[in-house]
């Protein structure tokens, strides 16, 4: 195994900036290829949007980020910080603990400088495709090309290894809706949302019950005549929202007509302008190609060891970052660091055959605890549990009790929906429990 390899990183959001970093600090020759022209990914906004606002077109220029303008973070900023590196409050910047967007972009660039990582990074350079050359698995081909110019021309190059960081925000999933395609409303993804505006006066029917859906139904509320949440989530209250003038929930959608109609299995209805699909986002490589070895079903990214390895490719092809939820930024940098030591030969990884059965393990568990396909990358409630592995494949200690804590209690807050919880953040309780633990902090 070569102890130093050349790394070709794709994309230079906060998964291909962890990765940068720690395959640069341990002496790998690394190249970031990122197609949009700045880094932060997801965190750099844009106030474009896809030109079909379902993203159905598979020839329409995707919109590298799926951020609306009124967005903070839905994960206080203690937990959003590297672990030698943490999200701290500036002087004249965004104070609140949960921050708005800009103030993510700026941290990410902060740290882009202080670990000389721009200088990587080749701007508008997409890559096109990424394949093993013929015969041999430690020898990756990756074909890029500039952008903006569709006649570039595609620049061919040889790596040790390939590190996939592309996100997976972009690609919208939608859920059926009978009748739909009768309907005559408006219809849109929340990836091609980013102001309220366009539904001043509107009556929105609003799919979904997660982060986003909790957001865009509040912001949209401001100009909107009615919101009407559908979720397929159990148990949800059903009726008007009592600390909102305008908006509603429901079971979810029965059924649409061509008259506007749209009929909720609570037995409600309601005539509406606007169906919102807040319904999340699908895996997707388009520029990968590994012969069938690694495929997506039904959301599920595999096989991935530990969510990192293919095993008949490990270690030269590599995902970063394709976990949901937990705390996006450890966890990738703590993947980041194990990839770093395996590929130096720091980190031993088992044999092909026990890699295989250590997923099959986990895809069976999954089977038998009743946990749908499509959640197998979601950490929670597994989030602490899997950094501390990552970290002792590195030599490191455990994380901090708080951080688990603090992560459990956000997530409680989220998921009981309760309006202005970001606000009533206790800082000084917080402060107090980590400064108590604060011996143990970890580099
Ligand atoms: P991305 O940020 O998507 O970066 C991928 C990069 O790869 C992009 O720069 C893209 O341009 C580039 N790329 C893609 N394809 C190619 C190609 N073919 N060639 C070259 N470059 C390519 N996380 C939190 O921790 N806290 C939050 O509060 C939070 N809120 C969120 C809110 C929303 C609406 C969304 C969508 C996500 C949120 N997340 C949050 C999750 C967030 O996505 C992660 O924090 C993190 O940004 C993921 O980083 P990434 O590098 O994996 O992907």
């Amino acid at each position: 195994m070569a102890l130093l390899a050349r790394v070709a990183v794709i994309g230079a959001g906060v998964a291909g900036l962890a990765a940068a970093r720690e395959l640069h600090r341990e002496g790998h020759r690394v190249v970031v290829l990122e197609k949009r022209h700045s880094l932060g990914g997801t965190w750099l906004y844009n106030s474009r949007v896809d030109s079909d606002p379902l993203s159905l077109d598979p020839a329409r220029a995707v919109v590298g980020t799926s951020l609306y303008h009124s967005l903070r973070t839905n994960l206080p900023r203690q937990i959003m910080g590297f672990l030698d590196y943490p999200f701290a409050k500036r002087i004249h910047g965004d104070q609140r603990t949960f921050p708005g967007h800009e103030e993510v972009l700026w941290f990410l660039n902060e740290f882009a400088d202080e670990f000389q990582l721009r200088e990587l990074i080749r701007f508008c350079t997409e890559v096109v495709r990424a394949e093993r050359a013929e015969g041999r698995n430690d020898e990756w081909v990756v074909e890029s090309r500039s952008r903006g110019s569709e006649s570039a021309k595609v620049v061919r190059e040889v790596y040790d290894a390939v590190v996939v960081c592309n996100g997976h925000y972009t690609e919208p999933h939608l859920v059926e809706v009978p009748g739909i395609e009768k309907w005559r409303g408006y219809q849109i993804h929340s990836h091609n949302y980013r102001i309220p505006k366009p539904f001043t006066g509107q009556v929105v029917v609003l799919i979904g019950f997660g982060p986003s859906a909790f957001d865009i139904s509040r912001d949209v509320a401001t100009v909107a005549k009615e919101v009407h949440i559908a979720t397929r989530a159990p148990n949800v209250t059903v009726g008007k929202l009592d600390n909102h003038k305008n908006i509603w929930q429901h079971e979810m959608i029965e059924f649409v007509d061509e008259d506007g109609k749209v009929v909720f299995q609570d037995g409600s209805s309601v005539h509406a302008d606007t169906i919102f699909y807040c319904t999340g986002y699908k895996y997707h490589f388009p520029f990968i190609e590994t012969n069938g070895i690694v495929t997506i079903d039904d959301n599920r990214v595999g096989p991935l060891y530990k969510h990192v390895f293919p095993p008949r490719l490990a270690p030269w092809l590599s995902f970063i970052g394709m976990p949901k939820q937990g705390t996006p930024f450890m966890t990738a940098e703590l993947q980041s660091k194990w990839l770093a030591h395996v590929l130096s030969g720091k980190a031993l990884l088992p044999t092909k055959e026990e890699m295989m059965s250590d997923i099959e393990k986990y895809y069976h568990h999954m089977e038998e605890t009743g946990v749908p396909k499509r959640f197998t990358h979601v950490l929670p409630p597994n989030e602490i549990e899997y950094m501390n592995w990552l970290l002792a494949q590195v030599g490191m200690p455990p994380l901090k009790e708080w951080t688990g804590r603090m992560y459990k209690e956000c997530a409680m807050l989220a998921k009981a929906k309760r309006d202005g919880y970001k606000d009533q953040w206790d800082d000084d309780y917080w402060d107090a429990v980590i400064a108590s633990q604060v011996d143990s902090i970890i580099f």
